[in-house]
């Protein structure tokens, strides 16, 4: 496992930003009923080496399923300073059995840094500045040198998400992003994981099904929203990096 993305850094210039826009319009409805194999396949085609994966930890579904398709491709995770153990246990994990070559990623200030500069706690006082510290910034970095990422996103999670496209233009990160599992319901997931015995954060089966910080995740109960446990009383429901 990598402590900072070396391989990320190492890239040479990509494509302009015009031609990755329109790569990405030509794309998304051509690959909209594709296997999310094809759909990585395609990317690591299209982008070579300046094509990377991010992972929240949740499970390792997308990450066994990009290394089935091409070993060895790099996992940005980024470590907040603020996730459940059994988070950084999963991240742990996936590094050690499976090909891919996970990235973690700091924010500039450690918890503690933040904490004198910010005053402490501020996730919740000010979440949208945390997350964009913590996540939004440290993400653009990780980026700087690839030309497309994917992440797990899928549609049915939440109805901000419900219009992502398979490949779709990132014009706030002037990326490519690729959501191979964005038609996958979580029966899809369900059924991936037990056909390929993939590692699961055990969170999952504690009542978490959407994981994100500890200071900002709380249990949710059956039937209600996955995603109800995130940013819980707050009008939040995203941490930015998907905008
Ligand atoms: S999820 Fe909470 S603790 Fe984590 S970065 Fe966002 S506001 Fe901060």
């Amino acid at each position: 496992m990598s402590a900072v993305p070396v391989q990320l850094h190492r890239r040479s210039a990509g494509r302009s930003l015009d031609e990755l826009r329109e790569i990405a319009e030509i794309a998304g409805p051509e690959l909209e009923l594709a296997a999310a194999e094809d759909i990585v396949g395609w990317a690591v085609e299209t982008f070579g080496t300046r094509f990377c994966l991010t992972a929240s930890m949740t499970d390792a579904v997308l990450a066994h399923l990009a290394s089935r398709v091409t070993p060895g491709l790099p996992v940005v995770f980024l470590d907040t300073g603020y996730h459940f153990p059994e988070t950084i246990g999963t991240r742990d994990a996936v590094a050690a059995t499976l090909p891919v070559d996970v990235c973690s990623v700091a924010p500039a200030l450690t918890v503690a840094e933040q904490d004198a500069a910010y005053g402490s706690d501020l996730y919740a006082r000010d979440p949208d500045l945390c997350c964009a510290m913590r996540k939004v910034a440290p993400l653009e970095q990780a980026l700087t040198h690839v030309d497309a990422w994917a992440t797990g996103l899928r549609r049915e999670e939440a109805r901000t998400r419900v219009i992502a496209p398979v490949v779709g233009w990132d014009a706030a990160k002037g990326k490519v992003r690729v959501s191979p599992l964005a038609r996958w319901t979580r029966a899809d997931v369900d059924a991936y994981v037990a056909e390929h015995d993939v590692l699961v954060n055990p969170l999952v089966a504690d009542g978490y099904p959407s994981i994100g910080c500890r200071t900002c995740t709380r249990r949710v109960s059956p039937g209600e929203d996955p995603r109800a446990g995130r940013w819980a009383g707050t009008s939040k429901t995203e941490c930015g990096i998907h905008a």
